[in-house]
């Protein structure tokens, strides 16, 4: 049995007393077991604030950049026992832990470059403002490193991507981590850690990693500190009425459910490439990960007129998916990754059914599997819902079922897809497919405000743009509302997180030179 080890304060280190099993959700044998009791958490929180606050602050962007360049290069190094790890302890197929494992590398990566790129500096500026009658006293807004600790606490379903994407914004802008992931995948994440402080080049106190539970963690940050949570809603209104967060202003960015939308603009005929590209992306965004990721399509809305033959495309290519044992070549989606999630997911297609959402593919009994014992494991069945009564239907807007389903809903205007869209009360990511420019800009317009991100596929790009649920290291990553109201990545925005931004008022030729600012 593979004891989970946490890293606190430059040592590995296993919890006490009773531990928490971390089971193959394939054959649901118990494969490791995890336990946080008895660890020093409250000291590791100290420690890394001084030790590893002061080592990071030392180091300008570039040398960071170094840093995350070695650990990206480490994750790299162990990609075949990532992968490995990922298909036996959370039940991916080696596609959708590729997903996972290299997301985590090319994220690592992209803030690696983006350090080289921001030079020795450690602060950043932005454009000057003229204050006074000459062209003497001037304002400069600077952004400096806060001297705090991060506690990033992750979701199960991207056990390597949910610690690198948190860890790289933090090391890059200086503020040294303590990462939690969710206990029931945190296998994954300790081989993954575990391959970064092999490599040598973190510097002392930069990151340590939780594995169970941090207690009463977040009610012992301080002011200079700040929690990055994703999961779910419920948990994160719960860490935001924290005492601390109320009570000392601990920064707090929440990412959390979302029920992503596609949507097929007007004028699209079937069989045209932006038809083709809108099924191939809905499916792949219901199955990938067994549908099991934040940015999944969960809401399919077409124009009324061809509901009936999308629900038919839709139907046929995922009838195609193979279920089964994720390490077969042939199976293209694997089972859910706990028990809970799976009983989660049937009690959220019954809600959705209650409503008036009609099952016209799969459902919630165990689906047809291959490679794998009978009975066992937390398989569920790529899933199709319809709705011809969107507007009525609350729970089709407001329940994330998490796994591999999906609801197709028609409309009768772009004004009334925009409005059905803005339904989901705030959301990650929807994607708009169409060629017509003026019902395009209504659709991306309409949409825009209700989310962190839009994808906008027209005929022009189909063969190049990205699938809805990739979320790049360059772009904002998070949404308004029910999506917590964060923003992750976004390239050099990402840093501002961990950053105080000042404004520094005073004789102009003085704060050129404190801060190098470009004359106007
Ligand atoms: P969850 O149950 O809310 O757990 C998320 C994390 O919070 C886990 O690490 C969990 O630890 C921890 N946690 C729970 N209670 C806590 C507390 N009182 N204090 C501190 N930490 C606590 O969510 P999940 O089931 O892992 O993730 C699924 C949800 O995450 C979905 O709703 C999905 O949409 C959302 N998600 C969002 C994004 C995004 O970027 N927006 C990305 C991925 C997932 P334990 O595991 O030890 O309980």
């Amino acid at each position: 049995m593979i004891k989970v080890e946490s890293y606190l304060k430059g040592a590995w280190v296993t919890g006490t007393g009773a531990a928490t099993a971390l089971v193959d959700p394939t054959t649901e044998e118990t494969i490791a077991e995890a336990s946080s009791r008895g660890l020093d958490l409250h000291g590791a929180l100290a420690w890394g604030r001084e030790v590893g606050g002061r080592n990071l602050r030392a180091l300008g962007f570039a040398q960071r950049g170094a840093v995350l360049k070695a650990l990206s290069k480490a994750v790299h190094g162990a990609r075949e026992a990532l992968i490995e790890c990922s298909i036996q302890s959370g039940g991916t197929t080696r596609s959708d832990a590729k997903f996972d494992v290299d997301g985590a590398s090319g994220t690592l990566a992209y803030y690696a470059g983006l350090g080289a790129k921001l030079g020795d500096a450690s602060f950043l500026v932005e454009p000057a403002e003229q204050l006074g009658q000459s062209a003497r006293f001037f304002g400069q807004h600077v952004w400096t490193t806060r001297p705090g600790v991060a506690l990033h606490v992750n979701a199960f379903n991207f056990p390597c991507w949910g610690l690198a994407e948190k860890l790289a914004v933090s090391l890059l802008a200086g503020v040294p981590a303590v990462s939690k992931p969710a206990t029931s995948t945190c296998l994954l994440t300790y081989r993954m850690v575990q391959a970064m402080v092999g490599a040598n080049a973190l510097p002392e106190g930069a990151l340590q990693l939780v594995c169970g539970s941090v207690g009463d963690l977040v009610e012992a940050l301080g002011p200079s500190d700040c929690l990055a949570f994703t999961g779910s809603a419920d948990t994160g209104a719960k860490l935001r009425a924290a005492r601390s967060v109320v009570e000392r202003s601990v920064r707090v960015n929440v990412e959390a459910d979302s029920l992503n939308s596609a949507v097929l603009a007007p004028g699209i005929a079937p069989g045209d490439e932006v038809w083709r590209a809108f099924v191939r992306d809905v499916v792949k965004e219901m199955t990938q990960k067994s549908g099991q990721k934040c940015t999944a399509t969960r809401r399919i809305f077409v124009p009324k007129e061809v509901a009936g033959e999308v629900e038919e495309a839709l139907k046929e290519e995922l009838s195609r998916i193979v279920v089964g044992h994720p390490g077969l070549d042939e199976v293209r989606m694997g089972p859910l990754a706990t028990a809970q999630q799976l009983a989660d997911f049937r009690s959220g297609l019954g809600k959705l059914v209650e409503s008036g959402c009609k099952i016209v593919l799969g459902g919630p009994g165990a689906p047809t599997t291959v490679g794998v014992e009978a009975g066992k494991g937390f398989f569920a069945a790529p899933t199709l819902l319809r709705c011809d009564a969107p507007e009525s239907a609350a729970p089709v807007h407001e329940h994330e079922v998490f796994g591999p389903s999906a609801t197709l809903m028609p409309y009768e205007t772009v004004e009334q897809a925009a409005a059905l869209v803005a339904r989901g009360q705030g959301g990650l990511v929807a994607s708009v497919y169409g060629d017509d420019r003026e019902l395009m800009k209504a659709l991306v317009l309409g949409i825009a405000p209700f989310h962190g991100r839009v994808l906008s596929i027209s005929g022009k790009i189909v063969d190049q743009a990205i699938s809805p649920g990739l979320v790049l290291p360059s772009c904002v990553h998070g949404g308004p509302g029910r999506a917590g109201g964060g923003e992750e990545l976004g390239g050099e925005r990402g840093l501002r997180f961990y950053m105080q931004r000042t404004a520094i008022q005073g004789d102009r030729a003085l704060l050129d030179k404190m801060f190098e600012t470009p004359k106007a």
